[in-house]
């Protein structure tokens, strides 16, 4: 058994706190552990971290941290210095806030500009100071949550926010009919962040798996759908390139 990822744990240590099963759409689905896919179409096999020198931290609300549907995971499944905490409007977590202290990281809040509170720095680019490395900084929930949680947290106000103009679909899934829990999905947004750190061919690949999360997750959906689809076998084969390079 490999050592489980950040939202692995928190899966499961939240997952052993609650009362009642979830209950969302596909809570039926007899589903791999690790991956949240179904078994038929579990794509550990293929799994393969990163060598990247970034880090993320995935501050996540806590009806994020069960869904099935969640990307933040996909982030953890690719990077191997991702960070992940669940919310907590009163009482944030002693050791994300030692994180966001830590000399040897350059953290910047990834949101839209628009949201910036008065005198935070915004910033479109990644620049950082000698010897530090980026941690980006992603709320994970629904957008509701999400705004909400940046409300909340004086912390997340401190730290230079980063945004990305989105001109189009970032990958070939986001404009696919069905696909709404994947809109504006928080790994995608996550491949803009590796890019702009200079890894574009990381980017790539996180772009790959989470489409590979779409298409098997897709698969095993009993309905059959009308729309475009990219066979698994050929995301598998992109994936696998990508990460040789
Ligand atoms: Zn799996």
């Amino acid at each position: 058994m490999t050592q489980l990822h950040a939202v692995q744990r928190l899966f499961l240590e939240r997952k052993a706190k609650s009362t009642r099963p979830y209950l969302a759409r596909g809570a039926g689905i007899d589903r791999c552990q690790a991956c949240q896919l179904s078994k038929a179409y579990c794509q550990c096999h293929i799994r393969q971290s990163l060598n990247s020198d970034v880090a993320f931290l995935l501050i996540m609300h806590d009806a994020e941290v069960l869904k099935p549907s969640n990307s933040g995971r996909l982030i953890a499944d690719m990077i191997p210095d991702t960070h992940a905490y669940i919310w907590n409007r009163t009482e944030p977590n002693e050791e994300m806030l030692a994180l966001l202290e830590n000399e040897a990281y350059q953290p910047f809040l990834i949101f839209p500009h628009d949201y910036a509170v008065d005198g935070q720095a915004r910033v479109s680019s990644v620049t950082l100071e000698s010897g530090k490395k980026p941690l980006f900084v992603m709320l994970d929930g629904t957008w509701r949550e999400a705004k909400k949680m940046y409300r909340k947290s004086p912390y997340l106000q401190q730290m230079p926010m980063l945004s990305f103009q989105l001109d189009g679909p970032i990958t070939r899934y986001t404009l696919r009919e069905g696909v709404r829990d994947f809109q504006v999905a928080t790994a995608e947004i996550a491949s803009l962040a590796i890019d702009a750190a200079g890894e574009p061919q990381n980017a790539k690949a996180l772009q790959t798996w989470f489409e590979i999360y779409c298409e098997a997750s897709f698969s095993a959906a009993t309905k059959p759908t009308k729309s475009y689809r990219l066979p698994l076998e050929q995301l598998q084969q992109e994936f696998l390139t990508q990460i040789k390079n």
